[in-house]
């Protein structure tokens, strides 16, 4: 093993394995066959990629996308990996080309579609010196994960053709049955199961619910501008959302664009190439993007719409600080969603499996108690602790004896007949002036002005957590209105006290934590391989954390490259750290390995030299 942690640091630039990597690995290198569950980001590709290169022969990597395979390759050629895709979109040429160096063992990794590979099961594989298989995205293969595709259920072919080749199927879906699905499909020989921990504690959680359109966009404003030229990910439930979404960010000087499956296949293509080469900074997008994106320095991922369940939440958010540094999600509720989610169930025809998961994912969305507990106990792990990065943890709800308050709401509610939503309830309790309540008589209601004392937001939040703690149900067959449950009789009866929550405005405008805030100026320029210029600012590590990104991204241009691909955020971030005014001090930076130490290790030093107003080096 010593020599594979020597390859690491060779070829990848990192100290250290993460849990479970190592045993994986030396699983692969005993020729076993394994099964690996990691949430996104955890570092799956590491696990097949250090045995490929340390093994004769090649490595076969199935993948179900074309990006996904780019960006691994790219990845790896950028290290000196000598890794190459088939795929159908190719010229014929170059097909031959790449089926040729497999064939004479010059490539260590390749990446190919599972239609790729049934079409060379009998041809190119049988000429090829074959190391191990790995299955990327392994989930695909079962009906019961949520991407499956057909192409996966004919891999079993893979352990009747190839006996002695290891097999290492991987995947971040961790329920059993698709697991169980998973080995029996792949007819594993003797499979051991590894599962890291699904805890991703660098992404914070928080939640706001019952914000209008309006006040979401403003929230959404706010949120971008404290965490300026960071990437981000915004999802959005509807396609017009997403459109609609991108131009007002535009609006407020925010470089946003749009992306779903609707867009015209050239111009899906754009955007996305736009978004991982930092072109824009925030993509607001349906779930149909990100799967099959590797862009590791997404710094948050907001959700306009609550998700449909926590696995998919989970791993949408898990998109967000792949490399390990903060990263914040920000999740917006509201009953309106829930009703056009529930509408999906019931249109769905598997009403009782999805009904649950959308009730787990609703009880998330309520909870008072730490969120990451909620998760993880979901994924069937225990949480010793609270998290300390959620918006529970960070400010645990006080409560107050809400009984009146209670009582005049449900009162108000009995009064009108049941007949009335939540924004009616409001609007009377707070004896709005609004026509329908005089139409209807509502204003000779006793209980009408008597919550003037709360904002309409307060009372808002109060009525949620009423419907939460069973008070009061919302009828959704009936125009959505409430009705009293018999738990709320006996608290309206003075049977039961009410213990609510305090909520305070203030607090919940933004309570995520804000600290992300980096680079404060507008610094971008179109491509020029110009002097870069530190921006004037009183901290060092600013204007040299700004002046990195001037360069990676003058050299991710030049070599038209992801950014990301040349270094990873938290690359940058060690930089600034250690401020490495050496090649020698240069190559202890993460993920500096030998290849980008000689290709990007002078202009690098060079750069921190200048900001550091230190002599230049002869190199
Ligand atoms: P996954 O495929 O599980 O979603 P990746 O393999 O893409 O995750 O890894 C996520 C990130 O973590 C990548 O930027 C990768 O280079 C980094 N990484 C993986 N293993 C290590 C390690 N041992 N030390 C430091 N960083 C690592
Ligand atoms: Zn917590």
């Amino acid at each position: 093993m010593k020599e594979i942690e020597a390859l690491l640091k060779k070829f990848f630039g990192y100290t250290s394995f993460r849990p479970l990597q190592a045993n994986i690995i030396k699983r692969i290198l005993d020729k076993k066959d394994s099964l690996v569950l990691m949430p996104t980001g955890g570092g799956k590709s590491i696990c097949f990629q250090l045995p490929a290169i340390y093994l004769p022969g090649t490595a076969v990597v199935i993948s179900p996308l074309i990006a996904l395979m780019k960006d691994q390759v790219e990845g790896l050629l950028s290290n000196g990996i000598p890794a190459a895709a088939l795929n159908s979109s190719m010229p014929d040429a170059e097909r031959q080309r790449i089926k040729q160096l497999c064939m004479q063992g010059k490539v260590k990794l390749l990446y190919i579609s599972p239609e790729g590979l049934m079409g060379e099961v009998d041809w190119l594989l049988p000429r090829m010196d074959i190391s191990l298989i790995a299955i990327d995205e392994a989930h695909c293969i079962s009906q019961w994960g949520h991407d499956f595709r057909p192409e996966y259920t004919q891999l079993a072919v893979l352990k009747e053709r190839f006996p002695k080749v290891p097999i290492v199927a991987l995947t971040a879906t961790a329920d059993k049955i698709t697991r169980l699905d998973i080995l029996n499909q792949l007819k594993l020989n003797d499979p051991q199961t590894f599962i890291s921990s699904f805890d991703r504690p660098n992404l914070s959680l928080t939640v706001k619910r019952g914000f209008s359109k309006k006040e979401k966009i403003a929230s959404i404003v706010h949120f971008i501008n404290a965490r300026k030229q960071q990437s981000g990910i915004v999802y959005c439930m509807k396609r017009s959302d997403t459109e609609e979404l991108a131009e007002a960010l535009n609006s407020y000087g925010i470089k946003a664009i749009a992306y779903h499956a609707g867009l015209a296949p050239a111009r899906r293509e754009k955007a996305q190439d736009d978004y991982i080469n930092d072109r824009f900074d925030v993509v607001c997008a349906t779930v149909a993007f990100g799967m099959g994106i590797d862009k590791s320095n997404v710094r948050w991922v907001i959700h306009y719409n609550m998700p449909g369940s926590i696995e998919n939440y989970y791993q949408e958010i898990g998109r967000a600080g792949r490399d390990g540094l903060p990263s914040d999600t920000l999740l917006f509720y509201s009953l309106g969603d829930l009703v056009l989610l529930r509408r999906f169930v019931e249109e769905s025809g598997q009403s009782d499996i999805t009904s649950e998961k959308l009730e787990r994912m609703k009880r998330y969305c309520e909870t008072d108690v730490c969120r990451r507990r909620i998760l993880l106990s979901y994924f069937g792990e225990e949480a010793e602790h609270d998290c300390g990065n959620c918006d529970v943890c960070k400010n645990p709800p006080q409560r107050f004896d809400g009984t009146i308050l209670v009582q005049k709401a449900l009162s108000a509610v009995v009064r009108t007949g049941e007949r009335v939503g939540i924004q009616m309830l409001i609007d009377i309790l707070r004896g709005s002036f609004r026509q329908e309540i005089r139409q209807h008589g509502y204003d000779q209601l006793k209980t009408y002005g008597a919550g003037r004392d709360l904002s309409y937001k307060e009372w808002k939040e109060y009525v949620y957590q009423m419907l939460q703690l069973g008070y009061a149900e919302v009828d959704y067959a009936a125009g959505r209105t409430l009705k009293v449950t018999p738990l709320g009789s006996k608290v309206l009866y003075g049977e039961l006290k009410a213990q609510l929550a305090t909520w305070n405005e203030d607090e919940n405008t933004d309570n995520y934590s804000d600290k992300g805030s980096r680079g404060t100026r507008e610094t971008k320029k179109k491509f020029k391989a110009s002097p870069i210029r530190p921006i004037d600012s009183d901290s060092i590590e600013e204007s040299l954390l700004d002046s990195l990104r001037q360069l990676r991204k003058q050299l991710a241009e030049r070599e038209s490259m992801p950014a990301y691909i040349i270094f990873s955020d938290q690359s940058l971030q060690d930089m600034v750290e250690k401020k490495p005014v050496t090649l020698d001090e240069f190559s202890e930076i993460i993920g500096v390995g030998q290849i980008k130490l000689d290709k990007y290790g002078k202009v690098f030093v060079s750069l921190i030299r200048f900001v550091l107003k230190l002599p230049k080096l002869n190199f």
